[in-house]
């Protein structure tokens, strides 16, 4: 560099002065010619003017005298005055020598004096005037033209001077001149070069150097070295230049350390391995990982070819795949690669061209994945699979034999539900039979005590089978259209005579329902609340059992049931509730326990309401009570209406005269629900007092009808209804008696006591309308229909009539004089209708048939033929075309040879004869589990009777088939 640095030194000094060098010289030159060129004009003129006047002296002298010897002394005067060498006049016809400063010439010719150079001059001249000088061994010659007289002719002739000069000392004095001239020019150039070198080192060279020092230094260290360099020049400039621009230098640096700062940080935070590859396949880049995978140190990366880390390491594979992203291509792929330390990892390797803005690869962006995990986790996915698929295998087993063993218990409750009802029907149906024949008092009570055990046990089993069906999910539920009021009413009557014969009041609150129809599986419904109410009227021994019903429209046609069962028994403690509802669970379940049961009652009901969508929770106060509320989804039926009473409410005064608070409650709500006026007392006393007290009150009107409790403390319903009947200003009050279940007083005691009528409690919706429509008013003309209720209220002015189609319900309402009681389909279930009907009856079991043989007796049916199984039966009918034509078919299902099923698909086919094709099956199983009644139906029988067989229900279907002939389509799979 120093070398260099004063190369350039000298360089741009030897620039600087060569120049100056140059132009000087040339001056120098260019002067030294232009004097030498001026001396030698200085010298001609001196020459010219010296010869002028001697031409000019010699004129005037021969003007004077012409001569030859004053011409001689005028040339040998001025020859001596001058620096002529020579002077010489020539006659120019003659030439002869007329003149001259050698006198010896004179008169000579020439020729024959002069010099070769003068005779060679003159001869010129003479022939061509433009000539007429010489340099001759430094001697200027010269002629000239003069006239002069000639003395002997006295004429003027023409004559030629020769002059003859030696310009030796004028030419020295010429040279030393010159030399001097050059001598100080060269001095004043030396002087001139030293002044322009010493300005060059001091104002430009040295700032110059001081720069490139500092530069230099900068070049050396890491710190900012400014330049010291001030001035107000260009250098000045310069270092004021520099100086800016290592500082922005220095910023930008810093910028850029701090921007590949953070990219570093970056590219070394990323789990991946990143590098960057040039296109001669060296190492540009590689960040943290990838040194710390392939043992590369920062500094020993750079430069470092491919082949030495990977290639080596690897294969061809990674050397092809980076010539292909070399050659353009995005390549991506998987390998295993060895690690510096010898372990193995597999990879996802990305090489992606880096690409110059003429689409030229100027190298590749590498990214290595580690994929070690992600494979471990496939392989332990895979793993897993395999073992989950050995698991599935082994569950599929596990499920086989699951479901194999659902299907044997399945089987089982089948088979145990129809091997216990056939025996059950026997007994039931015997002690049914046994019951209606002449028994002394005794054995009645015993056939009776055989009668209730019989049922408890059936009813026991039904539970277990219940349980059963809803635990391995065999429940299915029906959605038919049902009454609720209706359904409600009928259960809580059913419920009542248990309830009441403790002394305990049962209510039935209902206010909450104005849905006439609601669809869904009612005996299922009436299933959880038989199990809630017979606990409640079976823990409790003296208060209530209220039960609330609320319907929600939910809209989209789905409706929510609320039923809350409260009663004031024993209640239940706080340690029993969480398990009440498992199964076999009993709060008192020791060998003395005061309650019967099996404990599923509960279990049953909460697995119902949560197959109908909802559940079941209960609160409980031991000693005090318990209060059980569930919730079901059902839907409101599409024929439903809105429930409205038979008469118009909004002008009616009604009393309801209750002790108990819940009843009156109920009453109270239900009545103003239906727009009547309604207040309540609570005994005989204060009802009373509220009637005098409206025939006082001029504005008051009296009430049209009074709702009297029979068994009230302070004065009860018989004693007030004879108070007010007796009283004539109340007579235009009809007065109904809500009686218990079990009075036994008779209408005619009732109606004598002044009622207009009675209904035994629990109220139900039947009984209020029924007794609503008692009222003696203008606007109660019209029938109205209590919808999808089998009761029919027939109301003609005064005359009013109910009649019950239910043959296991007597008529509760009994209205004065008017009132008919059609007790016909009650007791005893005999119907001429039915004794035409010719049966026969399909049966293998022989007790069974003697069940069904007394039952159809009982019911006057006589005309009956047996056959043991499908193929007797098909004889049977078969010949009976050609005699008395059968009514209808009771038949068994399981049968030996052929079943029930079997059978009934041949008759339908018309194996049995064309005319027995269309006759009424009636299906009577012990097959009670679910699915049977629709495989009856299936194999074309017409309907379907489970045992052990229910007489009333039995009746029904034998009217229904056998007399209406409601057979229609048949349809046999
Ligand atoms: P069980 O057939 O024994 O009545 P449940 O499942 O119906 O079976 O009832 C289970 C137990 O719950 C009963 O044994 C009784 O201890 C308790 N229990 C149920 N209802 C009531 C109630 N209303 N009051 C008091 N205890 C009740």
């Amino acid at each position: 560099m120093q070398k260099n640095e004063n190369k350039f030194t000298s360089s741009l000094s030897l620039k600087l002065n060569g120049i100056l060098l140059l132009i000087c010289f040339i001056v120098l030159g260019t002067s030294s010619v232009y004097l030498t060129q001026m001396l030698d004009r200085q010298i001609d003129q001196k020459i010219e003017s010296s010869t002028n006047s001697i031409i000019d002296s010699l004129t005037i002298a021969v003007h004077i005298d012409t001569s030859n010897h004053s011409l001689s002394r005028v040339v040998s005067t001025l020859v001596a005055n001058s620096d002529t060498h020579h002077l010489s006049i020539i006659a120019n016809d003659t030439q002869v020598i007329v003149a001259d400063n050698n006198h010896s010439f004179i008169g000579q010719q020439t020729k024959d004096v002069f010099t070769v150079a003068e005779q060679q001059l003159l001869i010129e001249h003479l022939e061509n005037s433009s000539s007429n000088m010489k340099i001759e061994n430094s001697l200027l010659l010269k002629v000239a033209k003069i006239n002069l007289i000639d003395n002997n002719i006295m004429r003027l002739r023409p004559h030629t001077v020769l002059f003859s000069y030696d310009i030796t000392p004028l030419k020295l004095a010429e040279e030393q001149e010159l030399y001097s001239l050059l001598v100080v020019s060269f001095g004043a150039i030396a002087m001139i070069m030293f002044l322009v070198n010493l300005t060059h080192r001091y104002v430009l060279l040295s700032p110059l150097s001081i720069l490139i020092n500092t530069i230099k230094m900068q070049k050396e260290t890491d710190g900012l070295l400014l330049s010291k360099l001030t001035s107000n020049d260009e250098l000045g400039i310069l270092s004021e230049e520099y100086n800016q621009l290592i500082q922005v230098n220095a910023q930008k640096e810093q910028e850029l350390r701090g921007m590949l700062k953070y990219v570093d940080s970056i590219t070394d935070a990323v789990p991946v391995s990143l590098a960057y590859i040039d296109k001669n396949q060296q190492y540009r880049f590689v960040n943290k990982k990838y040194r710390r995978w392939f043992n590369v140190s920062i500094d020993d990366f750079s430069g470092e070819t491919i082949p030495i880390r990977l290639k080596n390491k690897v294969n061809d594979v990674i050397q092809s795949n980076i010539e292909q992203a070399l050659a353009g291509q995005l390549v991506e792929f998987e390998i295993q690669i060895p690690l510096f330390d010898g372990s193995k990892k597999d990879v996802n390797i990305t090489y992606t061209p880096h690409f110059n803005d003429e689409s030229q690869v100027l190298g590749i962006f590498v990214c290595i994945d580690d994929m070690s995990k992600t494979k471990e986790s496939e392989h332990q996915l895979a793993a897993y699979a395999q073992e989950i698929e050995f698991n599935n295998w082994a569950l599929e087993d596990e499920k086989e034999k699951a479901v194999e063993a659902s299907k044997a218990k399945s089987q089982f409750l089948a088979s145990m539900s129809h091997e216990i009802r056939t025996p059950m029907n026997g007994v039931i149906g015997m002690l049914g039979l046994l019951s209606g024949g002449t028994l002394t008092s005794e054995q009645q009570h015993r056939v009776d005590v055989a009668h209730g055990s019989a049922h408890s046990l059936l009813s026991l089993i039904n539970d277990i089978l219940d349980f059963s069906k809803v635990d391995a999910g065999k429940m299915d539920l029906e959605s038919i259209d049902f009454d609720l009021r209706k359904m409600l009413g009928d259960f809580s009557e059913s419920m009542g005579l248990q309830v009441q014969e403790k002394g305990v009041e049962l209510v039935l609150d209902i206010a909450e329902i104005d849905e006439s129809l609601i669809k869904g599986d009612s005996n299922r419904l009436r299933q959880i609340l038989t199990n809630i109410v017979s606990n409640a009227a079976k823990f409790t021994n003296d208060g209530e059992v209220v039960i609330q019903v609320v319907l929600t429209n939910e809209g989209d046609e789905n409706c929510r049931l609320d039923f809350r069962v409260s009663d004031t028994g024993i209640g239940i403690p706080k340690n029993s509730i969480s398990t009440l509802f498992d199964s076999f669970s009993q709060v008192d379940a020791s060998t003395t326990r005061k309650f019967g049961g099996t404990g599923l009652g509960l279990a049953i009901a909460k697995k119902l309401c949560q197959l109908m969508g909802g559940d079941i929770e209960v609160t409980s106060l031991e000693n005090e009570g318990s209060h059980f509320s569930f919730h079901v989804i059902l839907q409101i039926s599409s024929a439903s209406t809105k429930i409205i009473p038979p008469v118009a409410l909004d002008k009616v005064n009604l009393l309801v005269v209750d002790d108990n608070a819940s009843n009156r409650a109920a009453l109270n709500s239900q009545l103003t629900h239906w727009g009547a006026n309604v207040v309540t007392a609570t005994g005989g006393v204060e009802a009373i007092k509220m009637c005098e007290e409206r025939i006082k009150d001029a504005n008051g009107s009296l009430f049209d009808m009074i709702l009297i409790d029979m068994e009230m403390d302070d004065m009860d319903g018989i004693q007030l209804g004879k108070e007010l009947n007796s009283d004539p200003r109340f007579k235009t009050v009809k007065l109904i008696l809500m009686t218990p279940m079990n009075y036994k007083g008779g209408a005619q005691y009732i109606t004598e006591l002044g009622f207009s009528g009675y209904f035994p409690k629990p109220t139900t919706t039947l009984d209020l309308f029924s007794a609503l429509s008692l009222m003696n008013k203008a606007e109660i003309t019209q029938t109205e229909k209590y919808t999808g209720t089998e009761k029919v209220l027939a109301i003609t002015g005064n005359t009013s009539s109910v009649v019950n189609n239910e043959p296991s319900q007597e008529s509760r309402l009994i209205i004065k004089s008017s009132v008919t009681i059609d007790r016909s389909l009650i007791d005893p279930p005999h119907n001429r209708d039915l004794e035409n009907l010719r049966v026969l009856l399909v049966e293998d079991n022989k007790v069974n048939r003697m069940v069904a043989k007394g039952l159809l007796n009982k019911f006057g049916i006589t005309s009956i033929d047996f056959a043991i199984n499908g193929y007797a039966a098909i004889d049977l009918l078969k010949e009976s075309q050609n005699n008395l034509p059968y009514s209808i078919i009771l038949m068994d299902c399981q049968m030996p040879e052929m079943d029930g099923y079997e059978a009934s698909r041949n008759i339908r086919e018309g194996n049995a004869g064309e005319s027995n094709k269309y006759l009424p099956i009636i299906a009577m199983t012990a097959n009670a589990m679910s699915g049977d009644k629709e495989k009856c139906l299936s194999a074309g029988m017409t309907d379907y009777l489970s045992k052990p067989i229910v007489p009333e229900q039995f009746l029904k279907m034998l009217k229904l088939w056998g007399i209406d002939k409601k057979a229609a389509n048949y349809s046999v799979d």
